[in-house]
């Protein structure tokens, strides 16, 4: 016997017949004798839905009312759910972030969770209630509803995981696991048995949207036993944990990221800093930089600095930048955003000599042109024309997995 946390995601609660195929899950981890606590998210579309009813009204709404408006999927999603259990005959519980104790800061649209109190959930636990908690929501300091951000459930639940020191965590979605590659576009992908939650981080913000983010740091700090599996496949998911057996393979899987562009700085002095103006200029007006190179190759007197941002950051990074010339001090500046990064991320390239060669042997197999590269422990990415980076992404997976 065990304490569960579930959470399944939009797609798997769409309609009334996904939401019997997932009431059956629950019911069959329940009559284990399991306690039960489900996570879930609102069905299908309707948070977007319910953000174009907002714009239809205002295009400018406070977040604290958009907070109000968007929870609203996710309680229906519960609700729903219960009415299914209790047509099964199970005894069950929706409740609302509020009731479950939830508490997040006042950053109403992407707050933060500082506590979760959980006392209703576990009274009800001992009353072998399922509890089904809606996700994405928390309460602030105000006693007002906020929300945790975009594909928040996942951080509800566990949240859910660490207050009740849950025993697992399993994050139901529509795809059966953690895949080496997008399998929608390499055929040859396939299903990791386990991730470490570092190598999980790294896919997530490369764009291999499995889970959100902060729920996997979550689970990094507190060593939550976290899965990802199928609610439509019966098979074991993928494992996400502190250390896996990385013997098998050097590495974990390949990702593009689209979001991506690229500035160059031309023609800056070459004195001490520079780097420092221009990074400051950029982080004043809270615009992150990815990857940097400098080089001064065959000149002595001046320098040339590139670099990536998000694409939806580039335009404004060029405008301060050019806004600052003279501060800053360089001749020239371009921008373009027709490029992807691709990455191998993997836990097991430290203690691998040659995991990059076979990267850039495969990307030369390709002939595909590199622009930058990048390297961390557990990761080496590539900045690649845009039309490239598929043909650069199956070359590469070919190579480490398909040999
Ligand atoms: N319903 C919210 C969203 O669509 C939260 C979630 O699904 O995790 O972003
Ligand atoms: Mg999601």
């Amino acid at each position: 016997m065990a304490l569960i946390v579930q959470k399944f995601g939009g797609s798997s609660v769409a309609d009334a017949e996904k939401i019997e195929r997932v009431a059956w899950i629950i019911a069959e981890k329940y009559s284990e004798g399991n306690d039960m606590v489900v996570v879930l998210s609102a069905q299908g579309d309707t948070t977007d839905d319910l953000l174009a009813k907002a714009m239809e009204i205002n295009p400018n709404p406070s977040k604290r009312e958009m907070d109000m408006l968007l929870s609203a999927g996710e309680q229906m999603s519960v609700a729903l759910m219960a009415m299914q259990l209790e047509k099964l005959g199970l005894p069950v519980v929706s409740l609302t972030g509020w009731q479950v104790g939830m508490q997040t800061n006042t950053d109403y649209s992407n707050a933060r969770i500082k506590a979760v109190s959980g006392e209703r959930v576990r009274a009800e636990l001992d009353r072998r209630r399922i509890v089904l908690v809606a996700g994405f929501q928390g309460v602030n300091s105000y006693d007002d509803i906020t929300t945790l951000g975009r594909g928040g459930s996942d951080t509800s639940a566990v949240a859910m995981a660490v207050a009740l020191n849950a025993d697992l965590c399993q994050i139901y979605t529509d795809v059966e696991g953690v895949f080496t590659c997008d399998p929608r576009k390499v055929p040859g992908a396939v299903k990791l048995e386990e991730i470490t939650y570092d190598e999980m981080l790294e896919l997530a913000s490369l764009g291999a949207q499995v889970l959100h983010n902060r729920s996997v740091e979550m689970a990094k700090r507190y060593n939550v036993k976290l899965e990802v599996l199928s609610s439509y496949v019966r098979k074991p998911g993928t494992k996400v944990k502190g250390v896996i057996n990385v013997e098998q393979s050097k590495i974990s899987g390949v990702a593009i990221d689209s979001n991506v562009a690229q500035i160059a700085l031309m023609g800056l002095t070459d004195q001490p800093g520079v780097a420092f103006r221009v990074f400051r200029t950029l982080s004043q007006e809270k615009i992150n930089v990815d990857i940097i190179l400098q080089s001064s190759v065959g000149r002595s007197e001046t320098k040339d600095i590139s670099f990536t941002v998000a694409r939806s950051d580039m335009e404004r990074a060029v405008e301060v930048l050019k806004e600052n010339q003279q501060m800053v001090g360089f001749k020239d500046i371009s921008m373009t955003d027709k490029i992807s990064k691709v990455s191998i991320v993997g836990a097991g390239m430290m203690s691998s000599p040659g995991v990059a060669a076979l990267m850039f042997e495969s990307l030369y197999d390709a002939k595909v042109n590199i622009g930058m590269i990048s390297t961390s422990e557990i990761k080496i990415s590539v900045i690649v024309d845009e039309k490239d980076a598929e043909r650069a992404m199956s070359s590469i997976h070919r190579r480490f997995f398909e040999a």
